[in-house]
């Protein structure tokens, strides 16, 4: 199913006068999410992922804006009646019910000609049970699972009623690295063999990017960029997208634009034929440097660290914005590297360049 959000906007009115102004969690949203996709829904906590879902589920209502399910406006549709499936960071299990008792337990207060019997319950139950592969497990109490197992439950709760569209806040934020890993694969595996059109709520871009097919950035309620993971990650349209996708970090610097040269310091690093004088941030993805005795790029070594295939060259310079630069090397380059001083040519397609005012990306 095709989900499409209009001018959705929702504005958390202040309490007092004391607790200040009004919270704009979602800023004038407009997306259109293409049906079966696993879409991402990435930015830094308290950016307003959560209200999204709220919206999409119907726990709260927009302040203003749409929300189309295909063609169906479900703007003031209550949640029993969207055919949503939700699954939280915490997994809400009921301990005191087993396994099959919580999966089955959406199916329980259906009505009239929806009224389901106990056998078809319990094979709706273990149809998502066998989905998530918890099927062993179905009397056993949530208090005798695994964390990892707890959420999976949860998701075959989910999607027990074979919801139109499925949505996930932060569903791995409990588990540990190695679990999150896994699960998250696990749920790109389900998402695929079911074709449910799936929002996955994040702020750790590495998950995103991984799993999605496409992924939303958004940043204080405002939509920032939305595309595929590589397409965002090779083209940031601002700063923060620059900054908030990419590990080690992108490095960042004050430079300026002068007569076609783009120059951190006194060095010009870069020829930037249709780009107009002015003062700028340069942003150089870990992977952009390459080492040349005669690069236009000076860093001071701090020190060389061997990750196996690549080796990481940590350096300082004068106008990083951080403490230090992080730059990504193909080992055999890096025998180069012996002195106190290391020059790089920057990659054109690796480094970006930002208006210093408004953080927009400034083409050249
Ligand atoms: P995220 O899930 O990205 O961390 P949220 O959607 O939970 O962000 O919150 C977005 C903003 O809206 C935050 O500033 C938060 O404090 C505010 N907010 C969320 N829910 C409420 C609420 N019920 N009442 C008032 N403010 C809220
Ligand atoms: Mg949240």
């Amino acid at each position: 199913m095709k989900v499409t959000l209009e001018n959705l906007t929702k504005i958390f009115p202040s309490r007092s006068k004391k607790e200040g102004k009004d919270v704009v969690a979602v800023n004038s949203f407009n997306i259109e999410i293409a049906d079966g996709q696993l879409v991402g829904l990435l930015g830094p906590s308290g950016c307003g992922k959560s209200t999204m879902l709220n919206l999409l589920s119907g726990l709260q209502k927009p302040t203003s804006g749409k929300i189309l399910f295909d063609d169906d406006d479900v703007t003031t549709l209550p949640p029993e009646n969207r055919g949503v499936g939700l699954v939280f960071q915490s997994y809400a299990l009921y301990p005191h019910l087993t396994v099959r008792q919580n999966i089955t337990f959406p199916l329980e207060n259906r009505k009239g000609k929806d009224k389901l019997t106990k056998d078809e319950m319990n094979a709706m139950a273990l149809e998502a049970a066998k989905l998530v592969q918890i099927d062993n497990l179905m009397d056993r109490k949530p208090g005798e699972l695994s964390g990892g197992q707890q959420q999976r439950v949860a998701i075959a709760r989910a999607i027990v009623k074979k919801p139109r569209i499925l949505l996930l806040d932060e569903p791995l934020s409990n588990l540990d690295a190695r679990l999150r890993l896994q699960t998250r694969e696990e749920i790109r595996r389900i998402q695929r063999s079911t074709g449910i059109t799936t929002v996955f709520v994040t702020h750790d871009q590495e998950e995103a990017m991984s799993i999605s097919d496409s992924i939303i950035v958004m940043k204080d309620g405002i939509l920032q960029q939305v595309g595929k993971p590589q397409e965002v990650y090779d083209e940031p349209v601002n700063l923060f997208v620059a900054k908030f996708l990419g590990t080690p970090p992108i490095n960042t610097f004050d430079g300026f634009v002068k007569d076609g040269g783009l120059y951190i310091g006194e060095e010009k690093v870069l020829d930037v034929p249709h780009a107009e004088n002015c003062a700028v941030t340069v942003a150089v993805r870990p992977e952009g440097f390459e080492i040349n005795p005669h690069g236009a790029f000076s860093c001071h070594v701090d020190r060389v660290e061997v990750m196996g295939r690549d080796v990481s060259i940590v350096s300082t310079h004068e106008c990083s914005h951080n403490p230090l630069v992080r730059s990504i090397i193909s080992s055999e380059n890096a025998q180069e590297v012996t002195g106190e001083w290391v020059k790089f040519d920057l990659k054109k397609n690796k480094t970006y360049i930002f208006n210093k005012e408004t953080e927009e990306r400034i083409f050249f």
